[in-house]
């Protein structure tokens, strides 16, 4: 059910948008410019002004954070120290919404697709990013303010200079096209390119700003070595490639499933829960043949139809996401490059709108060829629309052999699969004998792994220098330490690198859209008040019921400690609200976190539920309140079942 105030958010901004696109028609049309100030002007009255639109944006999300904070859900960390930027903690409420979500995506991936879940270390030495090309790419470069001690990020000042000088009417068009070329392209400068754009541009103005320096997420010498804070939990489940294989029968395709707590090294961070430093990221590596992309269960999700935004459309002006069947975007079209990308896709849109994600506002956006990380070979976002517009929540990308084949270069260790021959061939085979006097000093205990990494590499190359995390240092096999013959080898079957499908979801972006999506207001009874109420489905809410005995007797607290104890049993989160207050405010007060029942006790025999959005009630025994209560929190039985199979019971005077 939509939130009032988003569905007026929504026009207002597609009005503006249906303007905005007007007026771009007219300007590629080359029309006129009478006409085209006119359609600036137009339509009349009603126009929105997208200040307006954007102040609305903000008050909204204003309201939507201040009541986050207040009711604990989530707030600044360290906040007695004034806070630090991009870092903030989840309370009780939002912590349990944070596993309610985290409990579905297991239920919906780890349970439902069979996947392994593992959990590896955040600490993670340099090696390992170097090989996987994340110190190369992922360094961001930020700018100090020598004035206020603020860090900026480079590209930003960059554009912002850009802007500032295409203002100066004296500007020639030469100049003016060049400036639009930088702003243009900006993003895709590495960080030597973009240093030398900063000095050129902070060279032609005064300013407080320090010259560009790299930001990268090492904890130097933090043990043994240097280490880096992972930026996502991947790298942990290629390096352990080998052993999820192998305990999995050395069958493709399988897939590894991590929870856990990853750093971004943001540089200025705003934007609340959307952009932090530190945040929950869930992630599968779903290794798969690269030769046998489709998927088995493709046919569950094919039919499935919603907002897609494929990069063709994108690069045509004035176009946005349009709703397309998953099947046809696959198969006919080829937008979406196999079906296990387009598997996940749709399992992704599932899981979303099971959350309570409104499906009008969550599209699937292709990424531009220019946007796509290094290892990525087709990349798909999953954004949902919020009130500071479409935000990347999941991204769906075939990451292909990049990292597997990355880590079996720099490590020595052959990260690969096997597949049977039709026909056993007959190979040429390196013998390697380890002369275990040389290598024994030379690798304290780790000659096994050596001889492994020889074997997979000296073919190849004749001499072989790889990285040994134990010694924190890189190491190089001469030809003395062993002696190698060659032979001929019957061989049945042949290794590959699998490619990797990874879909990787953010659960604080996710969890901050679906507090938006959730979050609406409904006047009070006297109409004196706008009273908060967070539509979380029965599965999300951080309290599934809250039970208040009417008036304080003996009877109605052991009737009431009677169902808490069963609900409890149950497993199902409740809460027993014994304040003096009225029913009415203690109504209010759940509808404000979210809980989406509520039983009066108010008998000794019988109680009423109350059901959150509707306000409506009905009267169920004693005995069987829990268990209805239990069914619907689980979501095994709806509210209408429950409303058809019980007498109502109206008490219009409850409510506030
Ligand atoms: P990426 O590997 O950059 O595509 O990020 C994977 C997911 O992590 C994204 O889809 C976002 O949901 C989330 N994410 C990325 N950066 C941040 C951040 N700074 N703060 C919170 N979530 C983030």
């Amino acid at each position: 059910m939509d939130a009032p105030e988003q569905s007026f958010l929504r026009e207002k901004s597609l009005a503006v948008e249906d303007q905005e696109l007007a007026v771009g028609t007219l300007e590629d049309s080359h029309a006129a410019k009478p006409e085209t100030d006119a359609a600036i002007q137009l339509p009349n009255k009603s126009k929105p002004d997208k200040s307006a639109v954007e102040k609305d944006r903000e008050d909204f999300r204003e309201a939507v954070v201040k009541t986050l904070d207040r009711l604990l859900f989530v707030h600044k960390s360290f906040d007695i120290y004034r806070g630090v930027a991009g870092l903030y903690d989840f309370g009780p409420h939002g912590r349990t919404v944070e596993l309610n979500v985290l409990s579905l995506w297991r239920k919906c991936f780890v349970d439902e697709e069979d996947m392994m879940e593992v959990a590896c270390t955040a600490l993670t030495p340099e090696a390992v990013f170097n090989a996987s090309g994340h110190v190369k790419n992922f360094t961001d470069l930020m700018v100090k303010d020598e004035v206020d001690g603020a860090f900026h990020r480079a590209d930003h000042l960059v554009k912002s200079y850009c802007e500032n000088r295409k203002k100066d009417p004296t500007i020639s068009a030469e100049n003016a096209a060049e400036l639009d070329k930088v702003i243009a392209h900006v993003e895709d400068l590495s960080a030597e390119e973009l240093g030398g754009v900063w000095n050129h541009c902070s060279s032609h103005e005064e300013s407080t700003f320090s010259s560009s320096s790299p930001l990268q997420l090492d904890v130097s010498n933090f043990l043994w070595s240097k280490c880096y804070l992972r930026p996502e939990t991947a790298q942990g489940s290629f390096c352990n490639f080998k052993d999820y294989y192998n305990l999995n029968g050395r069958k493709l395709p399988f897939a590894v499933a991590q929870v856990g707590r990853v750093f971004r090294n943001e540089i200025s961070p705003r934007q609340g829960l959307l952009r932090t430093r530190e945040f929950t990221l869930a992630e599968i590596e779903h290794f798969v043949h690269p030769e046998h992309k489709s998927h088995s269960k493709f046919s569950d999700v094919a039919k499935l139809e919603f907002l897609m935004f494929p990069r063709e459309e994108q690069e045509k002006p004035g176009q946005f996401a349009k709703r397309l069947c998953l099947g046809e975007a696959v198969a006919k079209v080829r937008h979406v490059n196999s079906e296990t990308l387009g598997y996940f896709i749709g399992r992704v849109y599932l899981f979303l709108i099971r959350l309570g994600i409104d499906k009008e506002r969550l599209r699937f956006r292709h990424h531009l060829a220019n946007e796509m990380a290094h290892y990525a070979t087709d990349c798909w976002d999953a954004e949902i629309e919020c009130s500071y517009g479409w935000i990347e929540c999941v991204g769906i990308a075939d990451r292909s052999d990049y990292d597997l084949r990355a880590h079996s270069e720099k490590s020595g260790h052959a990260l690969v699969a096997q597949e049977k021959l039709a026909e056993p061939i007959e190979v040429e085979k390196l013998a390697i004998t380890p002369e275990m006097k040389e290598l024994g000093p030379a690798f304290k205990g780790n000659q096994k792994n050596v001889v492994e990494a020889l074997e997979a590499n000296l073919e190849s190359k004749g001499e072989v220098e790889f990285y040994v995390c134990t010694l924190g240092k890189n190491v190089t096999i001469k030809k003395n330490m062993v002696s190698i013959s060659k032979k001929m080898d019957k061989v049945s079957t042949w290794d590959f690198t699998p490619v990797v499908i990874e879909p990787s979801f953010g659960i604080g972006r996710i969890m901050y859209c679906l507090f938006e999506h959730c979050y609406s207001t409904r006047p009070s009874k006297a109409g004196d008040e706008q009273l908060i109420v967070f539509r979380f489905s029965p599965l999300v809410a951080p309290i599934k019921c809250k039970i208040f005995p009417l008036v304080k007797n003996q009877q109605f607290e052991e009737a009431t400690k009677f169902i808490s104890k069963e609900l409890k049993s149950n497993g199902i989160k409740q809460d027993v609200d014994i304040t003096g207050t009225s029913i009415g405010k203690r109504y209010a007060r759940s509808d404000e976190i979210g809980v989406p029942f509520a039983i009066t006790v108010d008998s000794e025999t019988s109680v009423t539920i109350r059901e959150r959005d509707s306000k409506d009630q009905v009267r169920v025994s004693l005995k069987e309140a829990a268990s209805v209560v239990t069914s619907m929190a689980e979501e095994k039985m709806t509210w209408q079942d429950v409303w058809a199979s019980f007498p109502l019971h109206s008490s219009a005077a409850a409510d506030e």
